[in-house]
């Protein structure tokens, strides 16, 4: 008995390596399948003319497993531009096949929630293009600061690459940030940043005080329309440039989920943590504040981004949103990473899909 016993346990071993092998053999194959299908489809050649929003980023400054820090790319033709460069925004641009094609930056604003993956970002460009120029940094004045200090982090780094790939591969005069600094003129609330093969991106000044300067900025391409708010508090001037636009990507702060957080810190003794749970509530918008813009602006859809706090549960994108959904009608999303919303200019629709799943 013992001696079946041993016997069949030895079979199910056996079976078990070779179920290990299999399983093994089939996963390279559908790596091999996918890296070459990668190689052969890049993403943005592929992309309907038109414009698309691709959100490499859903978050603000806290971690949360869905959401890394702010980033969305818009892709125009097949040009890409990203606003802001939050923290994993060069991972995630990665992961969703976005790089390969030059792209431009413009930050929104100098927090180090919106800047903290610029480094990487500049990096992935160099490494998956045969660019010989640095990465093109718009912003504010403050800009030229931000560029020349991520520069000199990356400097070191840029001579490693170099020397051990080769200059064709990597040549240096691709490395590094260069500024672009823009000016809102005093006594008017946008400046047209960029107007080049029928793109046009406008800057439009944003209520984030005490952060000044804080834009948001617009994008036109054929007909088709996009206004990324930046960080701000509910803003007229928002409100504004995204009167009719095709798609309003807002910022969105959850005043009774921060609570929340303050109210756990305070129980918790932890004074600090509480103030400064209370102290971000006044530069941020509300779901339902951003949900009234859209309404009364008559937007197309509303995509809500750098989601604060975090939401670890689905269902918490209820209690988030609050009355949002009551207040505007129409398409209404909470952003997570991946997402790709397209305005093909063939047409007036707008739709939602995945890159990451
Ligand atoms: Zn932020
Ligand atoms: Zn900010």
């Amino acid at each position: 008995m013992k001696r079946v016993f041993t016997g069949l346990l030895v079979v199910l071993v056996l079976l078990a390596a070779g179920a290990w092998a299999v399983r093994g053999r089939i996963a390279l194959r559908i790596m091999e399948r996918r890296l070459a299908a990668a190689m052969a489809n890049p993403v943005i050649p592929s992309l309907p003319d038109g414009l698309h929003v691709a959100i490499c980023g859903a978050g603000g400054p806290f971690p949360d497993h869905d959401r890394g820090g702010p980033c969305t790319a818009v892709i125009a033709g097949k040009r890409m531009f990203i606003v802001d460069t939050g923290e994993a925004a060069g991972r995630t641009l990665g992961r969703m096949g976005l790089f390969g094609t030059d792209s431009v930056v413009l930050l929104t604003h100098f927090h180090s929630d919106h800047i903290d993956g610029l480094g990487n970002v500049a990096l992935q460009r160099w490494g998956a293009g045969n660019l010989t120029t640095p990465l093109r940094l718009y912003g504010p004045p403050g800009v030229e600061r931000v560029a020349a200090g991520f520069t000199e982090a990356y400097a070191l780094d840029a001579g490693y690459r170099t020397a051990h790939h080769g200059p064709v591969v990597m040549p240096p005069s691709g490395a590094g940030v260069q500024a672009r600094p823009f000016a809102i003129p005093e006594g008017q609330d946008s400046v047209v940043v960029l107007d080049e093969d029928g793109v046009k991106i406008t800057a439009f000044r944003v209520n984030h005080g005490p952060i000044d300067p804080a834009v948001g900025y617009r994008f036109d391409y054929r007909g088709r329309s996009v206004v990324i708010s930046g960080d701000t508090a509910s803003s007229p001037v928002v409100a504004k440039y995204a009167r009719g636009v095709d798609l309003l990507v807002h910022e969105a702060l959850s005043t009774p989920l921060v609570n929340l957080i303050r109210q756990a810190a305070l129980a918790a003794g932890n004074t600090k943590r509480a103030q400064i749970m209370l102290d971000i509530q006044n530069y941020h918008t509300s779901p339902s504040a951003a949900a009234a813009i859209a309404r009364d602006d008559k937007v197309g859809a509303l995509l809500l981004n750098h989601i604060v706090p975090p939401l670890p549960l689905r269902a918490l994108e209820g209690p988030f949103l609050g009355d949002a959904r009551k207040v505007f009608t129409g398409p209404l999303w909470i952003a997570r990473d991946g997402d790709l919303v397209s305005l093909p200019a063939s047409d007036r629709t707008i739709t939602r899909t995945s890159l990451l799943r």
